[in-house]
């Protein structure tokens, strides 16, 4: 038995678990933890059965994901997921002193 599944083209894939539905692209909140920091991605692009609700999230992101996370790849970080931690910190502003 060999599956040929390899047709990029199309965006809806069966599913593996039921066999029965479709794997449509959505996109769901994904949570990893790096080191001692949960983070968390809102809109991160999966693939949801409409039969039996498997999810399997994209490969191709889940990549880029762990590229951006890892280590090295930290000065490259052009990715708002810091800054939107940030945001959350940014409640009380600093009021610049400068002298007259
Ligand atoms: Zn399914």
């Amino acid at each position: 038995m060999s599956e040929q599944s390899s047709s990029l083209m199309n965006s809806v894939t069966p599913c593996s678990e039921c066999q029965a539905g479709h794997m449509h692209r959505q996109y769901i909140a994904y949570y990893t933890w790096l080191g001692d920091e949960l983070i968390t991605v809102p809109d991160f692009p999966a693939w949801v059965c409409d039969i039996c609700g498997r999810c399997e999230y994209d490969e191709n992101a889940l990549t880029r994901l762990t590229l951006l996370l890892s280590p090295n790849a930290g000065k490259n970080l052009s990715s708002n997921l810091r800054l939107r931690k940030r945001e959350n910190v940014k409640s009380k502003l600093q009021r610049p002193s400068q002298p007259e």
